[in-house]
């Protein structure tokens, strides 16, 4: 789907010759597409809750404000709408600082083994909380951000207890990886997703059923926020699924080097 796209420059040399340069800026375009194409669909998905957001106060401030039952009903969907925008404004405000890091090498000294302990605690109010399961092996400490590594865990898990099936184990698993890696993987056994759709996932604002991430609070950025996270700790990302079976999730992530 990528145009080939050049650039042709006359340029004149001292001695009053003149050469033609063909330069190929299909990477440039493609990347100042994608740019403006970010813009829009933020706009689009934070303009969407406002609309209704205002429809709503509107309608409030005449005459169904009279009616209790009916005010209390229109303040929920309000409150509803509002967290959705302030969700999307989280991740976005997460991805715009996680690229500006992305040249910054993390370097702190890492326990994943304790990380997941921690951000499952943090999760054990959610209702699915009593399907996750955790098999810990002793790994070595990874060179991380232990900010970033947490949102990581919490968009990955997250996923699997929303996109999975109620009392179906969410199983996350660390382990080494030969001598160099250490291998963290989340499994689930919920609707799968197909094929097609696997080398898009990690794009900003890519959903398989829009419909239905929205009404789950998904964003559509979690994946794009988890992929930055992989890249900048020089970590590896992989995604299998099997539709109505489930979808694995691995990342695998250098570990700190002893000097
Ligand atoms: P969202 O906020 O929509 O969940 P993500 O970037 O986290 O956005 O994921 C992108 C899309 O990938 C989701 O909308 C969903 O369609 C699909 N997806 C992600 N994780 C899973 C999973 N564990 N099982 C099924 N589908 C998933």
């Amino acid at each position: 789907s990528r145009e080939q796209r050049w650039e042709m420059r006359v340029l004149r040399l001292s001695d009053g010759r003149r050469i033609v340069h063909l330069g190929d800026r299909t990477g440039s375009y493609a990347a100042e597409r994608m740019r403006v194409d970010f813009v829009a669909n933020a706009s689009h998905e934070l303009r969407t809750p406002l609309a209704s957001l205002l429809g709503y106060v509107e309608t409030l401030s005449e005459d169904a404000g009279d009616d209790a039952a009916t005010r209390n009903r229109f303040l929920k969907i309000m409150h509803g709408e509002a967290r959705r925008m302030q969700r999307l404004i989280d991740d976005l405000i997460s991805l715009s600082r996680i690229e500006a890091e992305k040249y910054r090498l993390p370097d702190q000294s890492v326990r994943l083994p304790a990380l997941i302990e921690e951000v499952s605690t943090e999760l054990s109010g959610s209702p699915r909380a009593a399907d996750l399961v955790t098999q810990i092996s002793d790994v070595p400490a990874v060179l991380g951000d232990p900010t970033q590594l947490s949102q990581l865990l919490h968009n990955v898990i997250g996923n699997a207890m929303k996109y999975g099936r109620d009392g179906t184990p969410v199983t996350v698993t660390v382990r080494p990886e030969g001598e160099s890696m250490v291998r963290l993987t989340v499994a689930d056994e919920g609707e799968g997703i197909p094929s097609q759709h696997l080398p898009r996932l990690t794009e900003r604002f890519y959903r398989v059923d829009s419909g239905r991430s929205r009404s789950l609070g998904g964003t559509g950025l979690g994946l794009a926020i988890v992929k930055h996270i992989v890249e900048r700790h020089r970590g590896r990302i992989d995604i299998s699924s099997v539709v109505g079976k489930g979808t694995t999730v691995t990342i695998l992530l250098p570990v700190q080097r002893v000097s």
